[in-house]
């Protein structure tokens, strides 16, 4: 009898296994020690001239996306998650931190989670990240974050009040900086609104001096252009980067699902400050990276969030880049 894939239930498939083993003589076995450490949580490549490298602070689960994404059936997320074999109950997002090296500049983009454990005890990797990587954070010349939100300035300040990164300027928009250090400002109903006002005020205050706010369309550093972006927060911004022949879109939290916030943009996200301003400064950044073929690094995609956007019917298709770990290559 054919074997066909109407025959092959989980049960027909274990039966099979089962005897295939029990033909095998014993001495075949596999004797390799099980529980092997995963690989390097690290991924480099070349932007023109500048050498890059995606750095994680760890998986951050953001638990039901029920809960977490609005203005969608529940029968919608359920079909968009299984139609991409993504689970139906947790919606896993990354931390995909950009370092770049121009050469005579250390650029680093977002923080991550610091200690906090809001989300779990998968986050707050980046020192981890960064050592096996090779970097040392004091060679970071400027730290860019593209908003206040937790995830994204919580790994600038240590528990004992340390910098983690001591030689740093940093870049983040004013908005922002207001709006998530002074309690009066955020709405009372705003997700775990302690914690983020507080990791807000532990990591920026104290940097205050070596603050610097960027404006729409300004080139922050040689190489970096902000662009505003708001909605997610009131001053999110994305960024432009530029080396030789080179370019790149650092997007931030401009979407946080390569499925759920592209197929269908207008779709929006719990923590968004304004959802209605998110979806247009999405759908606006998304139509710019389609028509001109624009690789993007998402901070929160799927390991290592490097790819392309693809027009696809009302909404939009992630692309991820293929990795090259044979060599550093151009993106
Ligand atoms: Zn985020």
């Amino acid at each position: 009898m054919t074997i066909t894939q109407a025959h092959l239930g989980r049960r027909g498939l274990l039966a099979c296994a089962g005897a295939a083993a029990l033909a095998l003589p014993t001495g075949a076995q596999a004797k390799m020690p099980l529980g092997q450490a995963q690989a390097p949580y690290f991924y480099r490549f070349k932007l023109g001239d500048a050498e890059c490298t995606v750095v994680t602070d760890g998986q951050l689960p953001l638990g039901d996306p029920k809960t977490a994404f609005r203005n969608i059936t529940d029968e919608q997320i359920d079909r968009s998650l299984r139609d991409n074999f993504l689970p139906a109950s947790n919606a896993v997002l990354e931390q995909n931190v950009l370092v770049v090296n121009f050469g005579d500049r250390v650029v680093l983009f977002d923080t991550g989670m610091g200690s906090d454990t809001l989300f779990g005890t998968t986050t707050g990797r980046l020192p981890a990240s960064l050592r096996q990587a090779g970097i040392d954070p004091a060679a970071v010349d400027a730290v860019v974050m593209s908003h206040a939100h937790i995830d994204h300035c919580g790994g600038l300040i240590a528990d004992d009040g340390s910098r983690h990164f001591p030689n740093a300027q940093y870049y983040i928009g004013q908005p922002d900086f207001e709006y998530w250090t002074d309690e009066t400002k955020v709405p009372s109903n705003y997700p775990a609104r302690p914690r983020f006002i507080g990791q807000a005020r532990k990591n920026l205050l104290p940097v205050r001096d070596s603050l610097h706010f960027y404006k729409d369309g300004q080139e922050i550093l040689p190489g970096i252009t902000a662009l505003s972006a708001p909605g997610h927060t009131v001053s999110h911004s994305v960024f432009m980067i530029n080396s030789g022949n080179g370019q790149l879109c650092y997007i931030g939290d401009l979407a946080h699902h390569p499925v759920l916030l592209l197929e269908r943009p207008r779709t929006q996200f719990a923590y968004d400050t304004d959802p209605v301003q998110s979806a247009e400064s999405r759908v606006r950044m998304m139509d710019m990276f389609a028509a001109n073929r624009i690789p993007i690094l998402a901070y929160h995609f799927a390991w290592p969030g490097i790819g392309h956007i693809a027009k696809r019917g009302d909404g939009y298709h992630y692309v991820p880049a293929p990795m090259n770990l044979d060599a550093v290559s151009q993106i």
